[in-house]
């Protein structure tokens, strides 16, 4: 029995050049979120849909390239940026100046994936230099001719690893424009690379005196841990004589992943994290990645963290996702604590 197709595709309008853009959401009641052990969400069906394909998460505009991985973005809530009227138009205009970077952004995620997007193009019998950088400069060199209905190709559904590997880059990099808008960070807004690069020293310099809910730093985080889960799939298509650059590619993601999860910390926000973990989520995740580099030190300091609120919090709490967030704290307890009591010499009679 073929399964029941659980994707909505719903076309909304871009918040910054109001072109039409496609919205992928799920059809109602047909999925639930499993998390695994990065806290990353997956959808799986219920009963008889499909599983909603996480390669879709990004809505873009293929008339500016404005991109985000908000699972409703440029519909109901988030049909604006913000309720405030006044920042919502600085934010659309901000947008509206920088197309030019949002373009450099995809263009070199294609081009540090032009060897898989080849391969990925043979095996689904799609000319293969499609998504090659001289291509799609081009394109956008011409876009008032071609452009539009190029990109809406280029983005639309089904995503091929690479395409999804791009769509989330453009999600990083324009989160990461409106942190700059939010806190007022000085960078060259055209240049990815340095808006990336000013963003991280902001953060850097005045982390744990902000104190400013700011969502943004833990979907970055998230964002990247998911990107290290689509190289793992894509690498299944790759000869292994190309796969070195990207196991340096999914390590420099963790690096980055770590990052915006300390920030996240540092920042007391835990709004975005899922579940309601709060604080437990994300000592349980900086616990993970302290652990990875052998600081046992840090490791076992989240760690108790998480524990006290998997404790004192989430007993009372039955989903599947909760029992097995307990579960995965539990076992790391049995790995890094040393058990109660240990070490300590009973009372001599
Ligand atoms: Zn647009």
């Amino acid at each position: 029995m073929p399964k029941r197709q659980s994707l909505w595709k719903r076309e909304t309008q871009c918040l910054v050049c109001e072109h039409k853009m496609n919205n992928y959401q799920a059809m109602a009641k047909s999925q639930s979120i499993e998390y695994d052990k990065w806290l990353v969400g997956h959808s799986r069906g219920l009963g008889d849909y499909d599983d909603y394909p996480s390669t879709l998460k990004t809505t873009v505009c293929p008339n500016c390239l404005m991109a985000s991985n908000e699972y409703s973005f440029g519909v109901d809530n988030y049909k604006y940026f913000t309720r405030n009227m006044r920042k919502n138009g600085e934010l659309v205009e901000m947008f509206k100046e920088t197309e030019q970077g949002r373009f450099k952004a995809l263009a070199r995620e294609f081009a540090s994936l032009e060897d898989a997007c080849a391969i990925l193009d043979l095996e689904k019998g799609k000319p293969a230099n499609m998504r090659c950088r001289a291509t799609l400069e081009k394109v956008w060199r011409e876009r008032d001719k071609y452009g539009e209905r190029f990109f809406t190709m280029l983005l639309s559904e089904p995503r091929d690893y690479a395409t999804a590997l791009v769509c989330f880059a453009l999600d990083r990099h324009c989160q990461m424009l409106r942190l700059g808008y939010e806190k007022d960070i000085q960078y060259d807004a055209n240049n990815p690379e340095d808006v990336h690069q000013k963003v991280k020293e902001f953060f850097e310099g005045t982390r744990l005196e902000m104190k400013s809910a700011e969502t943004r730093l833990f979907y970055i985080a998230t964002n990247y841990q998911q990107c290290i889960q689509f190289i793992d799939e894509m690498l299944e298509h790759i000869p292994p004589q190309n796969r070195e650059k990207y196991e340096e590619r999914k390590k420099l993601y963790a690096r980055e992943a770590f990052d915006f999860y300390r920030y996240s910390y540092a920042n007391e926000d835990m709004t975005a994290i899922p579940l309601e973990f709060k604080e437990g989520g994300i000592g349980y995740l900086l616990c993970l990645f302290y652990r990875e580099r052998g600081e046992m030190e840090e490791a076992t300091r989240y760690l108790r963290i998480a524990k006290r609120y998997a404790d004192n919090t989430l007993k009372k709490i039955s989903t599947t996702n909760q029992q097995n967030f307990i579960n995965w704290v539990d076992d790391l307890c049995k790995e890094l604590l040393a058990p109660e009591g240990e070490g300590v010499q009973p009372a001599q009679a």
